[in-house]
């Protein structure tokens, strides 16, 4: 079966079609600029080249309609109709406390996602938005909604209460979610499978290092605690985000600077991180580390104070599970960044753990890193999120099919 995976901003739309079988892309794209003058789709079908079309595309059904387009199209096309796709899976950021697992979606669904909206304002919406428009175009077709925060159901009371009145908790729901779940589920999952040994055996940390980041406990095949909070803010200094500061902190600078409290907020999703701390030379990884090594003092704080609360978060972590048999590397900088992988682990030789240099070198592939009598096992595992949501499509869809 082929399924068509979405991830739907405000005014963007990524899309992968992937056959279920061999689990091969078959075509995967992106419509930008969705609702803004100058919207374009680029498609790629696999082992094709890059096309990028400037279409005019108001909402985003007309995106869906392109995207149907392309995939259909003589040339660049990779399956004759719509027919061929068999279902569609959507990532859906914040499913709240009523998804604790992938759902096939129906009315019901679509309200209870909808009810989640205000925990996540920016990234649930549009995923709805994204649900309705393919709604419209393939009225007939299953589709299952992924969410970011279903894996991270699992954590129990202690990890997920903040330390404020419990009725914030009972009223409002405030609590600590988690993101990134897919890729902490399929990152922790291919490493006991890489191993051979069952997840329900291991106690693994899961470093999802990209531009968003975060680090997640994973004990028996379940997570017991993760980074991020109520909304991605939380946790790890990030590309453009704080991660944890004093939230006291929110107030003092808007007192300062003469702003609101929404202002500063905004400051530290989309003005901190490594970005803010390097005095705005970037937020991308390796722009800072060119500017360390040519000197600028500043990019390289950012990475040494990044690397550290990596770091610092294994070590609570390793404490939360009582130990720790592996810690996997993932997500752009996770996956890549030599230096930072090496530095994050350097902080960790109390742990037992020794990094092979040479097997480190290597940028992009499942690798394990640590020396053979490394007490810890630590890997470099790509993450693949549009494979996660296009198996649990799979999974939901067969299940369906037998009930009927
Ligand atoms: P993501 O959000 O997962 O796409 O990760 C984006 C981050 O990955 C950026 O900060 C990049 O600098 C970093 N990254 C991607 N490729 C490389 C690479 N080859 N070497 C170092 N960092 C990389």
């Amino acid at each position: 079966m082929n399924i068509l995976v979405i991830n739907c901003g405000s005014s963007s739309l990524k899309y992968q079609l992937i056959d279920s079988e061999s689990e091969n892309v078959l075509a995967k794209g992106l419509c930008e600029r969705i609702g803004i003058d100058g919207s374009a789709i680029t498609h790629q079908p696999a082992g094709g080249e890059k096309v990028t079309s400037k279409v005019d595309m108001p909402n985003h059904t007309a995106a869906v309609k392109y995207v149907i387009e392309k995939l259909t199209d003589e040339k660049v096309g990779v399956v004759k109709s719509l027919d061929e796709i068999g279902a569609v899976g959507h990532r859906i950021v914040h499913g709240g406390e009523k998804f604790a697992k992938s759902v096939v979606i129906t009315d019901e669904v679509l309200k209870a996602i909808e009810e989640c909206n205000d925990l996540a304002p920016l990234h649930n919406p549009a995923n709805l938005i994204g649900v309705n428009a393919c709604k419209e175009l393939m009225p007939s077709v299953p589709m299952v909604a992924v969410f970011d925060t279903a894996f991270h159901q699992t954590m129990p009371k202690k990890a997920y209460l903040y330390g404020l009145p419990y009725e914030y908790y009972e009223k409002y729901k405030v609590r600590r979610y988690g993101f990134h779940g897919t890729s902490h589920d399929f990152v922790s999952a291919r490493a006991a499978e890489l191993l051979g040994k069952d997840r329900k055996d291991l106690k693994i940390i899961v470093c999802h290092l990209g531009n968003g980041a975060s680090v997640s406990a994973v004990k028996n095949g379940e997570c017991v605690d993760t980074s991020m909070g109520l909304t991605p803010l939380e946790g790890l200094i990030m590309g453009t985000r704080s991660g944890d500061i004093d939230p006291a902190i929110v107030s003092f600078i808007a007192d300062k600077e003469g702003m609101s409290a929404d202002e500063v907020i905004n400051v530290c999703n989309k003005k901190s991180g490594v970005l803010g701390l390097s005095g705005g030379v970037s937020s991308d990884f390796r722009d800072l580390a060119k500017a360390s090594e040519e000197g600028n003092e500043k990019a390289a704080v950012a990475l040494e104070t990044w690397s550290y609360h990596v770091a610092k978060y294994v070590g609570a972590y390793t404490a939360a599970m009582n130990g720790v048999d592996v810690i996997a590397f993932t997500a752009g900088v996770g996956e890549n960044n030599i230096d930072a992988r090496e530095e994050i682990c350097e902080y960790l030789g109390y742990l037992g753990i020794a990094i092979d240099k040479e097997a480190n070198a290597k940028r992009g592939e499942e690798i394990t890193i640590s020396t053979p009598d490394s007490k810890v096992t630590v890997m470099v595992i790509p993450t693949n999120e549009e494979l996660a949501i296009a198996r649990e499509t799979l999974r939901l869809c067969l299940c369906v099919i037998k009930k009927q």
